[in-house]
C-alpha cells in the first residue's frame, strides 16, 4: 500500500506545496533521485537535473509570492512522443537520436504554464508503434510488478514510472490502447480523451486521425485535476474541437446513481483470462451496488476492430513518417552515392523493424490497385464501429469492457506481429471511434501481476468518464496497490 512521501497523489502533493511542508525542489529531488536508483526499469530516456531544479526553483519562487496556481511544483514527466525544448525528442527512435526541438508541444507548454516541473522524457515503443515497449531502440521498459514481464506499450515508460513512483504522474499518448492497455499492466490510472479535445501540436505523429495525448496517474482525480490544465483550444492543430473552457473535476464526487452501464458480454472473447473476467464481473457488481443500471449491449461490429486499425493506421504513419528522408528531418547516412542512396540508406537505418514493417503494410494499401479494397473498405468499417458506439450511447451512459485479454505478459511471448496486433480487439474500436476511455486498475492476479478494465464514454464526455471512474475508486482501493519494492 501506498505510504510513503514518492506514493502522494497530484492531490496531495499540491496540497503539502500549497501548506508549504515540502518545496518543489525538495519534491523534485527526491523523484530525481528515485529516477536514478531505478535506472534498471529503463523507463526514462533523458533526464536533465538542473532544467528540473531550475523549473521547482522558478516554482518556489511563484509558490513564496502566492502567485501558485494548483499544479504548481508538482512533478511530471512526459513521453518521449512530445517534442520539448529542454529535453531531447526522439519517439524512442535512432532516426531522430539527440533530437532538440525548437519549440514545446502545446500539451507539454499548458503544463508548464501550470507551473508544473518537468522530470524528463519517458521510453516508449518506437513512434508509438507497438503493444510492450520491446519496440524502443533504446532498449525494453521493465514492468515494476516483475520485471519478467512487459509493462505495456506503447507509452510503456509512462506506466513504468508512475507504477514505480519515479513520478506521480505522466503523459501519455493513444493511438489504439497506448495508455489504457500499459494502465492496465502497471495497475495504475490512464486516461485516453476524446480525439480532438487535447491538442496535437508538437507531438511527433504516428497515425494523425486516432493520435490522443493522455494522462497516466495514480487515480481518476488526478487525471482530472491535471487535465482541467492539460486542455485549451489550440488553432495550431486544425482538429482541434474550439469547446468552451470546463472542469473536468466536476463530476468527481457525482455518483453513479441512476447511470446507466452497457456491458457488451459477445466481446468478453473467449480469450478472455478467466481470473481477469471474474474481476471484471465484480466491478460490474461494483457498480451496480453503488447504483448503477446495468444492462446487456451488442457491439457486433467491433470485432472489425483490429483489421481496420492495422490498415489505418499503418496507411498514415507511412504518409506521416515519409518526413523523415534524410533530408527535412531525421538521422542521413554517413556513405552513399546518390540522393536515392542516401534516403534509402538513412530510412533503413534510422527505422527499427517495426516502423518499417508499418511503412511498407501503409503503402501497401495505399498502393494504385489496392487503395480501394484495403483503405477505402478500412474507411467504411470505421464508420459503421462509430456509429454503433453512438447508437449504443443512445441508451447508456458508459461502457465497460476489458482493456487486454489478460495480465501483462513476458518478455518476447507475443514477438510475431500478428499475435501482438490481435491484443489490441478491446481498445482499437475506442480509438476508431474517437471515444474516451480509460484503463483503471480491478485486481491482483495470482500471477502477481495487476488486472484493468476499460470504462469507455460518449464523446466530449470526459467529465462523467472520470466522475465515474472516481466513483469506483471510491469504493475499491486497488489504486492504491504499489508493486514490492516501490
Ligand atoms: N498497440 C497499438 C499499435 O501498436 C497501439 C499503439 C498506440 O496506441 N500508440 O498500434
Amino acid at each position: 500500500m501506498a505510504t510513503e512521501l514518492f506514493h502522494s497523489s497530484v492531490v496531495e502533493l499540491s496540497d503539502k506545496l500549497a501548506k508549504k511542508e515540502v518545496s518543489a525542489v525538495e519534491l523534485a529531488q527526491m523523484y530525481l533521485d528515485r529516477i536514478d536508483a531505478n535506472k534498471d526499469l529503463n523507463a526514462f530516456l533523458d533526464v536533465r537535473p538542473e532544467v528540473t531544479l531550475a523549473q521547482a526553483r522558478a516554482a518556489d519562487e511563484k509558490i513564496a509570492v502566492g502567485q501558485a496556481g494548483r499544479l504548481t511544483g508538482v512533478p511530471i514527466a512526459h513521453k518521449d512522443i512530445f517534442v520539448t525544448k529542454q529535453w531531447a525528442s526522439t519517439a524512442a527512435s535512432k532516426m531522430l537520436e539527440g533530437y532538440m526541438s525548437p519549440f514545446d508541444a502545446t500539451v507539454v507548454k499548458n503544463l508548464d504554464n501550470a507551473g508544473m516541473v518537468c522530470l524528463g522524457k519517458l521510453n516508449c515503443d518506437e513512434f508509438a508503434m507497438g503493444g510492450s515497449n520491446e519496440n524502443s531502440a533504446y532498449g525494453r521498459v521493465l514492468n515494476p510488478w516483475d520485471k519478467n514481464s512487459v509493462p505495456g506499450g506503447s507509452s510503456g515508460g509512462s506506466a513504468a514510472a508512475v507504477a514505480a513512483s519515479l513520478a506521480p504522474i505522466a503523459t501519455g499518448t493513444d493511438t489504439g490502447g497506448s495508455i489504457r492497455q500499459p494502465a492496465a499492466f502497471t495497475g495504475i490510472t490512464g486516461l485516453k480523451p476524446t480525439y480532438g479535445r487535447p491538442s496535437r501540436w508538437g507531438m511527433i505523429a504516428f497515425a494523425s486521425s486516432l493520435d490522443t495525448a493522455g494522462l497516466m496517474a495514480r487515480s481518476a482525480e488526478d487525471c482530472a485535476f491535471v487535465f482541467n490544465d492539460m486542455i485549451e483550444f489550440d488553432p495550431k492543430d486544425s482538429t482541434c474541437v474550439n469547446l468552451p473552457k470546463e472542469d473536468f473535476t466536476r463530476h468527481l464526487n457525482a455518483g453513479v446513481k441512476g447511470k446507466k452501464i452497457g456491458v457488451p458480454r459477445a466481446w468478453f472473447a473467449e480469450g478472455l483470462d478467466s481470473e481477469l473476467a471474474a474481476s471484471i464481473d465484480e466491478v460490474i457488481k461494483t457498480y451496480e451496488r453503488m447504483g448503477a443500471q446495468i444492462v446487456d449491449i451488442e457491439l457486433p461490429t467491433v470485432k472489425m476492430g483490429v483489421p481496420v486499425y492495422y490498415v489505418v493506421a499503418c496507411a498514415e504513419a507511412s504518409s506521416n513518417l515519409s518526413r523523415f528522408d534524410g533530408v527535412r528531418y531525421g538521422h542521413r547516412a554517413a556513405k552513399y552515392t546518390d540522393i536515392q542512396d542516401m534516403m534509402r540508406k538513412s530510412r533503413s537505418e534510422g527505422f527499427g523493424p517495426e516502423p518499417q514493417r508499418r511503412i511498407m503494410i501503409g503503402t501497401y494499401v495505399l498502393s494504385h490497385g489496392y487503395y480501394d479494397a484495403y483503405y477505402i473498405q478500412a474507411q467504411r468499417v470505421r464508420r459503421l464501429i462509430a456509429n454503433e458506439f453512438n447508437s449504443v450511447f443512445q441508451d447508456v451512459d458508459a461502457i465497460i469492457s476489458p482493456v487486454a485479454t489478460g495480465t501483462a505478459y513476458n518478455f518476447g511471448e507475443k514477438s510475431d506481429p500478428v499475435s501482438a496486433y490481435l491484443s489490441d480487439l478491446y481498445t482499437v474500436p475506442v480509438s476508431l471511434a474517437g471515444l474516451p476511455g480509460m484503463g483503471l486498475p480491478c485486481g491482483i492476479h495470482s500471477n502477481g501481476r495487476p488486472m484493468g478494465f476499460q470504462l469507455i464514454c460518449p464523446s466530449f464526455h470526459e467529465a462523467d468518464l472520470l466522475g465515474m471512474a472516481h466513483a469506483y475508486q471510491l469504493e475499491t482501493d486497488w489504486h492504491k496497490k504499489v508493486p514490492m519494492g516501490y
